[in-house]
């Protein structure tokens, strides 16, 4: 099965005719995270036929995601109710998409150095594990992030202290086991006590890409066509004409429903349309680094700070193969200077600065990889000093993200709908696409477009075909292998 097809014969026939005579037909514009679930959910629900156009080689392609956000607690400075809407989004998609999760712990620490203090985390670590064990209770299914009794626990400094002599086993299956790496390592003066760690898994780019192009390729009613464009779009009927560039050859394509799933371009489709709306654009960079000095599994360990401060969040995020993706909140790794641009009165798509436009479509200069991925390190190593001796491990993982709205700080976002027969997706976190395709699904039923329940249920995709596509999706975009593999 390939993606990278030719126009199919039914489309070539649609093309200038009115849209639908049997069933509606819904198009997509976007194959990201986004994109790809409405469709799927549409495809589910199989009420109408869809086209998804995307204009890379491959599905979920744009910004990298590492961390499926169940919970929401790398974020101390988002509301409460954010947290609960983004654990309730991580457990919808986990049961969507099964095998994306990276099955290892998050350990959240704050420094020293750093005005908070760990205490203030628990009151908002108790309401979300409240709501996780509601969620179990109201449907065993839910319970995808292990027991909600466990869903966080507490390390203080003489149980850190304990485990730094206990041996490596060889797979962590209890909190205390999960700790070990990081109590050898840790510099135990840096951090104010106690730790917390909470079952806040990573999120695996390449399955998920993997798992929706698999998914999609199991739907007729789904017509996926990557290396396409669309370049314009004009009122057809009740519904739009697409017009797209697909391999070089222009093409129309009639349609009864537009979705916007553009991530960072959405704006662009907006003003097509001459619909307003205010939305933020921040260019942002995650580093890989290859520690082979690295002992046991480790979890995902992040270290607060102040956001655009030289001392800002510091996360470590671990692969197989000692290799580890690591952010840092702060100007010189994954944040820019006039990084984040905000739409104006003329225009609903923010103006990113040329120099990170020319970064999304020709990538990077190695020197700036170089000394950004060494700032990265050098920022963990402050509390982790053996990891000193990594090296960067590979191209850096980047792309501009879209926040509705005017709040930098927004996590928690899914959908808004035009004046007429146009949805756009304006997700923040991916584990939002599915909330997105739900409300979609909605809006299609009150255009009289029944929805139902799933009309013909697939089996789960087997792992073992999701790991290998997502192998190959890595190393045709010139990634590591690790990245693609469940840890964990
Ligand atoms: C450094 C960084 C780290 C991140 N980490 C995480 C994380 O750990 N967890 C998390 O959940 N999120 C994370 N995010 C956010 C996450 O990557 C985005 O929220 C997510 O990718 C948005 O998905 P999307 O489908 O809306 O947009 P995109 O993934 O950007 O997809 C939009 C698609 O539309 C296509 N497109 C645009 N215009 C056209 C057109 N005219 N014709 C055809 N196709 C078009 C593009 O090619 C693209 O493939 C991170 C973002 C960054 C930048």
């Amino acid at each position: 099965m390939t993606f990278d097809f030719d126009l199919p014969d039914n489309l070539a026939q649609c093309q200038l005719s009115p849209a639908p005579q049997t069933r509606p037909r819904v198009g997509i514009i976007g194959g990201g995270v986004a994109g790809a679930t409405v469709a799927l959910r549409l495809a589910q629900q199989g009420h109408v036929d869809v086209v998804l156009m995307e204009k890379g080689p491959s599905l979920v392609n744009g910004p990298p995601m590492c961390h499926l956000h169940a919970g929401g607690n790398l974020y101390r400075e988002i509301s409460d109710a954010q947290c609960l809407k983004l654990l309730q989004q991580s457990i919808d998609t986990l049961k969507l998409y099964p095998h994306v999760a990276n099955v290892r712990p998050t350990v959240i620490a704050v420094p020293t150095r750093d005005g908070g203090d760990p205490q203030a985390l628990l009151p908002r670590l108790q309401r979300v594990q409240a709501a996780y064990a509601e969620l179990v209770a109201a449907d065993p299914e839910n319970r995808v992030l292990g027991d909600p009794e466990h869903y966080y626990r507490l390390f203080d400094r003489d149980a850190m202290m304990a485990l730094r002599d206990a041996p490596l086993p060889e797979r962590p299956a209890t909190p205390e086991q999960w700790m070990i790496p990081l109590a050898k390592t840790l510099d135990f003066d840096r951090v104010q006590w106690p730790l917390v760690l909470v079952q806040e898994y990573g999120l695996s780019l390449f399955r998920l890409a993997a798992s929706a192009e698999l998914e999609l390729a199991r739907h007729p009613q789904v017509r996926v066509m990557t290396h396409t464009a669309l370049t314009d779009v004009r009122p057809q009927g009740a519904g739009w004409a697409l017009h797209c560039r697909h391999r070089g050859e222009e093409q129309v394509v009639g349609v009864d429903y537009l979705v916007n799933a553009c991530g960072y371009r959405t704006g662009e489709l907006d003003d097509k349309l001459g619909e307003p709306r205010q939305r933020l654009v921040e260019f942002k960079a995650a580093y890989l680094a290859f520690w082979p000095e690295a002992q046991g599994h480790w979890p995902e360990v992040i270290f607060h700070g102040q956001r655009g401060t030289p001392e800002g969040m510091a996360q470590l995020t671990p692969y197989g193969r000692g290799l580890f993706q690591l952010h840092g909140m702060t100007e010189g790794i994954t944040l820019f200077r006039q990084g984040l641009v905000a739409s104006g009165a003329r225009s609903a798509q923010p103006k990113l600065d040329p120099r990170f436009e020319r970064k999304i479509q020709w990538g990077w200069e190695p020197e700036v990889v170089q000394s950004r991925s060494e700032n990265a390190i050098a920022h963990l190593s402050h509390f982790l000093p053996g990891f000193a001796s990594a090296r960067p491990g590979g191209p850096p993982l980047f792309g501009a993200q879209q926040i509705p709205g005017t709040d930098p700080s927004l996590r928690a976002a899914d959908v808004s709908f035009g004046r007429h027969r146009y949805a756009r997706t304006e997700i923040v976190k991916a584990s939002s696409a599915l909330t997105a395709a739900n409300a979609i699904v909605d809006a299609l039923a009150r255009e009289g477009w029944a929805a139902g329940p799933d009309e013909r249920p697939q089996p789960p995709l087997s792992r073992q075909a999701v790991v290998q596509k997502a192998v190959a999706l890595a190393q045709a975009r010139n990634y590591p292998d690790a990245l693609a593999i469940p840890t964990g």
